[in-house]
């Protein structure tokens, strides 16, 4: 039987036509796509429950990762040395990481040992003077408490920015992820997320001067972009450059990928939904913790479906995920708490025994496959290794 990957993207002949229009049109690296898809992922969290149509006051910046966005963001807040963030150290590295490039430390916590997100009495706790921002990561796209961590936030004075690379699209208490009172909320357009532009990420505020700050950092602290120059009707070939910025913009030909991913992106939730019930369903009754789910009537992004093998599994992780390879099944674990990586542990002095929920899931878990171009039968031969590696 052939092998069913951890992974795989869903490209279809309108993503294909897109590019190749761009690639013919000339303009290849930012420019008409990336504002069309800007404007696009903007009506888009307007419109998704109907609740801000057009919301004028979401600023949608095109970046060429979440990474680059989660940096412009912290950046523009004025995270630097002396600062401390508080994060997760169930993530992927790339949450933290920005926190080190602008000179600032982190504050790894632990986990709600339910829904695997960042505990909010564990923030509360890791505050001192020198906190400024938290970011929390809605983890396989189940949202963080938000209504506890932006409380939080509010009493001590902190800025908050949503490492939402899981959780488009995500509700939290009746409210899309990314129209939350947060100061940014960052989406990942990676190979593997819920839509992809190859690499890609979209920093969503409603902050004029963070948004102003970001656009101008996207592209080496210019104040105008190639763009808006070469396009413009009178010659314009000059600029200013404010600041030593980065090279984080979107190409129009990931953009143009985008635009059509993002019509199909609540038909690929309800597929992703649909399969992760198929999952629930099977998975019923073996020794094993199946995915959090999310509270009644909200949306769950379903970017992983992380399941936790019981203490009575009879196996170890390690070895029931080599069982899944031996039936042709790719598994992945998320995360290697931050913790327990080199630089993490060495820098901070961390042990496990600080992160014991995070730690215990940890040594537990394995994500399935799930995507759009996952059949019920592939779900349905999933769960028949499962429960063999579980005999
Ligand atoms: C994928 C991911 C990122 C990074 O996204 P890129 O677009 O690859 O930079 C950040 N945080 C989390 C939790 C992720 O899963």
């Amino acid at each position: 039987m052939d092998f069913l990957p951890f992974a795989l993207p869903e490209i279809g002949d309108d993503e294909i036509a897109e590019v190749v229009d761009t690639l013919r049109s000339g303009w290849v690296t930012t420019g008409p796509k990336a504002k069309r898809f800007e404007a696009a992922f903007g009506a888009f969290l307007g419109e998704f429950l109907g609740a801000f149509p057009g919301d004028s006051s979401l600023h949608c910046i095109a970046v060429n990762s979440a990474t680059a966005g989660l940096h412009l963001a912290l950046e523009a807040l004025g995270i630097g040395p002396g600062d401390e963030v508080v994060t997760t150290t169930h993530t992927f590295t790339a949450t933290a990481e920005v926190v080190r490039y602008l000179g600032a430390d982190v504050k790894l916590v632990d986990i709600d040992p339910v829904t695997l997100n960042i505990d909010p009495a564990a923030i509360a706790a890791a505050i001192t003077p020198r906190t400024k921002a938290i970011m929390p990561v809605h983890y396989a796209g189940l949202a963080a408490d938000m209504p506890a961590i932006l409380a939080i936030a509010r009493q001590h004075g902190l800025k908050v920015v949503e490492d939402a690379a899981h959780a488009l699209p995500t509700t939290s208490a009746g409210r899309l992820v990314g129209t939350l009172d947060s100061d940014a909320t960052v989406f990942s357009f990676y190979a593997n997320k819920t839509i992809t532009t190859g690499e890609g990420g979209m920093l969503v505020t409603r902050d004029g001067a963070l948004a102003e700050r970001a656009r101008v950092m996207r592209l080496h602290g210019m104040n105008r972009d190639a763009f808006d120059r070469f396009t413009a009707k009178v010659p314009s070939w000059h600029y200013e450059v404010v600041a030593p910025g980065f090279k984080y913009n979107l190409t129009d030909i990931a953009a143009a990928l985008g635009i059509h991913q993002l019509k199909r992106l609540r038909g690929f939730q309800q597929q992703r939904e649909a399969l992760a019930a198929l999952y629930d369903e099977g998975l019923a009754g073996l020794p094993l913790i199946t995915a959090p789910r999310a509270p009644a009537g909200q949306t769950h992004a379903w970017h992983l479906y992380v399941v936790r093998l019981a203490d009575d599994a009879g196996i170890t992780r390690d070895r029931f995920i080599e069982r899944l390879y031996e039936a042709g099944i790719g598994c992945s674990v998320h995360y290697i708490p931050l913790h327990l990586h080199p630089y993490w542990r060495d820098r901070y002095g961390l042990s496990a025994a600080q992160f014991p929920h995070s730690q215990r899931a940890y040594e537990r878990m394995v994500s399935l496959p799930l995507y759009t171009r996952m059949t019920d039968g592939d779900v349905e031969r999933v769960v028949a290794a499962v429960r063999s590696a579980l005999q």
